[in-house]
């Protein structure tokens, strides 16, 4: 059976190209392991999504965004990054850039089910659920999937949206840097009876890194880091036990806490592959690049490369060139890792110094939030990506509230 595209994987990367796709007027054929009733209805996974303001606008463009409740989506307000007990904090304040908010928090669950509401209305769009792709041959003409059941599928062009641990990117001998943090994240909601504030926290303590995602009716997704033997020990606690033993660590910011959802744990692998096209294939979302989450951009880079890569498509569909066309490939290469090296690398350096704990590494970090504060870009920079307020704006207004502004002299 012959699709101009073939997408593997429907998470929010696969199901977003495939309804861009689609809107094209491409011919799509979408492939995932899951069923479509998993997929359709997925079950809360834990994880608290920061989406970006460049994001909103991509799911609202999608019609996504007013599929989501309201009561679904809290506004982060501020966020606040702290070095261990150190009174010190790195503030970052939307005001200072002229936006209300740095994003806003939605449940993955509920972005992948918006996602998939969205997709299954096209009709160009067929769906193979269920069923695992088993390889991906790529010649001069084709690409040719096969299935476990050993059906074929032909198409100008395969798109690879199949998690960080992409079996396709490896299939084609695209390398990838993979960084195994030897740590596991676990992630929950609980509710607090000191309100937030719609106020982040990010506090990295000797013993692991601890963050507050604000809520709507004060509750927090609450993210704490540990070596995976004593996460197993988190994980293996009850509710009332896991609250008690996680107030203390959060220093009394929310309160008491109360769990209000099931818990989830997911070991650290930050993945970069060293391309993000080969001969009629492209790889999209964490297949191309799998952040680390403390800096909230796995899905936001997903999405916006997306966009870019989409761009590209039009542009060589409407020169009449074939999808695989390897100028639009490369352009899509170019753009995505412009978009994501800078702070891929910025949080592996950083995640790096906040998993070492020698004297001089707590030095270096204690430094680096002083600078970091003080210093215009590196705050800005990650703060320009959650707001969509361009750095430089952002940088012009800065100056403009620091230095004296020149009295303006007659006749001027
Ligand atoms: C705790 C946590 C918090 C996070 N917080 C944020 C945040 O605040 N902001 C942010 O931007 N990002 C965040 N992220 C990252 C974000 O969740 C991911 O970047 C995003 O979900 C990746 O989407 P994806 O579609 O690329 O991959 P996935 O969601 O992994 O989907 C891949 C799909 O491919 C299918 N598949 C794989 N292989 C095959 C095969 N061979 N055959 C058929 N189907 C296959 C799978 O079944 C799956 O449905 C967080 C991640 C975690 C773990």
């Amino acid at each position: 059976m012959y699709f101009d595209i073939l997408v593997i994987g429907a998470g929010p990367a696969g199901l977003a190209f495939s309804s861009l796709a689609s809107d094209m007027g491409l011919t799509v054929g979408l492939f995932d392991r899951q069923t479509k009733t998993a997929l359709s209805k997925p079950e809360n996974d834990g994880r608290d999504i920061a989406v970006s303001e460049a994001s909103r606008k991509i799911l609202a463009d999608l019609g996504a965004w007013t599929m989501i409740d309201e009561a679904d989506i809290s506004p982060i307000r501020a966020a606040k990054v702290v070095d261990g007990d150190a009174p010190f904090a790195l503030d970052f304040n939307p005001s200072s850039a002229g936006a209300d908010k740095l994003g806003n928090i939605i449940s993955n669950h509920i972005i992948r089910r918006v996602l998939y509401t969205v997709a299954a209305k096209k009709d160009n769009i067929t769906w193979f659920t269920g069923i695992e792709v088993e390889a991906l041959r790529r010649d001069t003409n084709a690409a040719i999937i096969t299935l476990a059941d050993g059906q074929t599928f032909t198409s100008q062009l395969a798109i690879a949206a199949d998690t960080r641990f992409s079996q396709i990117r490896r299939d084609a001998g695209i390398k990838a840097d993979m960084h195994d943090f030897g740590q596991t994240m676990i992630v929950g909601r609980m509710h607090g009876t000191t309100p937030h504030n719609h106020i982040a926290h990010e506090c990295f303590r000797y013993d692991g890194g601890l963050a507050i995602l604000p809520l709507n009716n004060d509750i927090a997704s609450v993210v704490q880091t540990f070596s995976a033997e004593e996460a197993a020990r988190f994980m293996a606690m009850n509710d009332q036990d896991y609250a008690h033993a996680t107030e203390p660590r959060l220093k009394g910011l929310m309160g008491k806490l109360t769990p209000t959802s099931k818990r989830a744990s997911y070991p650290l692998v930050g993945v970069y592959a060293q391309q993000f096209y080969a001969k009629r294939l492209a790889l999209v979302g964490d297949a191309a690049v799998g952040m680390h989450p403390v800096t909230a951009h796995g899905f936001n880079f997903g999405i916006q490369g997306i966009a870019n890569l989409i761009r590209h498509l039009r542009k060589a569909n409407a020169r009449g060139l074939d999808l695989g066309n390897v100028g639009a490939l490369k352009a899509y290469n170019t753009d995505h890792r412009r978009l994501t090296w800078p702070l891929y690398q910025m949080t592996e350096k950083m995640m790096g110094l906040y998993t070492t704990n020698t004297i001089p590494a707590r030095l270096v970090r204690k430094a680096a939030l002083v600078a970091a504060q003080t210093a215009i870009p590196v705050k800005d920079v990650l703060m320009a990506k959650l707001t969509d307020v361009p750095v430089k704006k952002m940088i012009a207004s800065k100056v403009a509230g620091k230095l004296p502004i020149p009295p303006k002299l007659p006749g001027l």
